[in-house]
């Protein structure tokens, strides 16, 4: 029998899980992810049961030599939750959620979305901020950062993570807090999945039962831009921000005369009193006579737009953190977007600050709580002579807005080089890292993640 095979039958004789192989009808559907264009065949995808299973996993990942990716959402942009002839360990069915609401803390299995999340938290009036997108997972998220509407009022997710269960590279099952494992708990924050596999987060729950805000969509000229960017900087903490410069998508709610037409489709949310957050939103309003004005009390999940399950974009992308969009820099957006026919192209523009910039640095693995604003480009395309044209596009598009800042948010990075995985973690923060990566995974088995080698360097 083939190592594979004999791994495979091995799992399926320990498991509580299920194990899923190239033969089995659901594995296409197994192996999808919510990009398109990520074509990787691994031996087996198991779908673990329970923290035993985890940890098993890793144990016979370990032993076999076999690559171990690990699945949590499902959102990576680099596909790093597919492994092309290995294991992957695939979070999904650890869905379990137990809140506190007197004591206001949640504990998550790792496999949950944003959404889920969010609404059952939701019901009882409470919230931790994950991202903008319902279907993207907790575990991917979480140990990256977090970056949503709640960020300026409450800090990134890892700002409201209380403790971690991790399955670590030895197959050990640890918590990790700010008492116990310390060093392993400060990595988590921001270091991604380099460090183990969380079967369960623990984070804290705010009270929020009710924000004021959703979708307003403004023209965009450069003035409305440069308008919004210093509205939203301006703004109370309450109020968090994400503001796509893109042409406006054929929605319903959208005149159909400006289908097409280069807007501010912005999404915001005032986490505090309706009043008060009333008052926050009337400087966005009166830039301009709005194309769509959807801001409205609501209750928290409801900012969370609905979703086609079976949307798998192919896109280019690049990630940057800039320290101003003035209106300089907004008639560059504008003109770079004009400048290419690609239908979906986007400048995504969120203003940072608050609570997030009130933790200290070196707090977390997360290095840049002094940047001002994040800047997400992409663009859409179909056919591959069309990815070597956006390719370029957005690489001079990004170089055309650089101020500076070589810093990126790891979350956000497509397929990188260590080079461009140190411009997540810069100085001190990656040689952090790479020490409690020596101390929990020196064999570097999860390496299918932007990757942290254990001597802080490839060899
Ligand atoms: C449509 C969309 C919207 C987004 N919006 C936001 C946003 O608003 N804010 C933001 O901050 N980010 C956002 N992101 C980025 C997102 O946070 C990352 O893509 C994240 O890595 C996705 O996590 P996942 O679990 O869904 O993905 P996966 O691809 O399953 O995992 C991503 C990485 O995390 C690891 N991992 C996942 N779960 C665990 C776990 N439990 N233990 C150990 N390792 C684990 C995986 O091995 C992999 O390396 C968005 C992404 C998409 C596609």
């Amino acid at each position: 029998m083939s190592v594979e095979r004999e791994v495979v039958s091995e799992l399926r004789a320990a498991l509580n899980g299920r194990v899923i192989v190239p033969e089995d009808q659901d594995y296409e559907r197994a192996r999808t992810t919510f990009y398109g264009g990520i074509d990787r065949r691994p031996q087996a995808i198991v779908r673990v049961a329970d923290p035993g299973d985890v940890a098993h996993v890793i144990s016979l990942a370990r032993q076999s030599g076999l690559e171990l990716a690990v699945r949590g959402g499902g959102h990576s942009f680099a596909g790093h939750s597919l492994s092309d002839g290995g294991i992957v360990l695939d979070l999904r069915e650890l869905q379990s959620l137990q809140i506190d609401p007197e004591r206001r803390t949640a504990w998550a299995g790792g496999g949950l979305t944003a959404g889920a999340y969010t609404q059952a938290a939701g019901e009882l009036g409470l919230a931790t901020g994950f991202g903008d997108t319902g279907s993207v997972g907790i575990g991917g998220l979480t140990l990256g950062g977090g970056v949503g509407y709640l960020v300026r009022r409450f800090g990134l997710t890892i700002d409201q993570l209380l403790a971690a269960e991790v399955a670590t590279a030895d197959g050990q099952l640890l918590r990790a807090d700010a008492e116990t494992n310390p060093d392993l708990f400060w990595a988590l924050r921001g270091g991604g999945g380099n460090f183990g596999v969380v079967t369960r987060f623990q984070f804290r729950l705010h009270e929020v039962p009710s924000v004021v805000g959703g979708m307003l969509i403004l023209p965009a000229t450069p003035a409305i831009i440069a308008g919004f960017m210093a509205a939203a900087e301006a703004a109370p903490d309450e109020l968090s921000t994400i503001a796509n410069v893109m042409p406006a998508p054929p929605m319903p709610m959208v005149p159909a005369e400006q289908h097409g037409q280069l807007v501010v489709f912005a999404m915001l949310v005032y986490a505090g009193e309706v009043d008060a957050g009333e008052r926050a939103l009337a400087p966005f309003r009166k830039l301009a006579t709005p194309i769509v004005d959807m801001l409205r009390p609501m209750a928290y999940p409801e900012i969370f737009a609905p979703e086609e399950g079976e949307y798998h974009p192919t896109a280019v992308a690049r990630t940057m953190l800039v320290d101003r969009i003035d209106l300089g820099v907004a008639e560059e957006v504008v003109d770079r977007l004009e400048s290419s026919e690609a239908p979906v192209r986007v400048a995504q523009l969120r203003v940072l600050g608050g609570a997030m910039a009130r933790v200290p640095a070196e707090a977390t693995a997360y290095a840049h709580r002094a940047s001002r604003i994040m800047v997400n480009l992409a663009a859409f395309y179909e056919s591959p002579a069309e990815q070597v044209e956006r390719e370029a596009w957005v690489s001079d598009f990004a170089a055309s807005l650089q101020q500076g800042d070589p810093g990126v948010y790891v979350n956000f990075l497509g397929e990188a080089s260590e080079a461009q995985v140190r411009r997540a973690y810069p100085g001190s923060t990656w040689d952090r890292l790479a020490a409690v990566k020596r101390r929990y995974d020196p064999t570097n088995l999860f390496r299918v993640n932007h990757n942290i080698p254990p001597a802080g360097t490839e060899t």
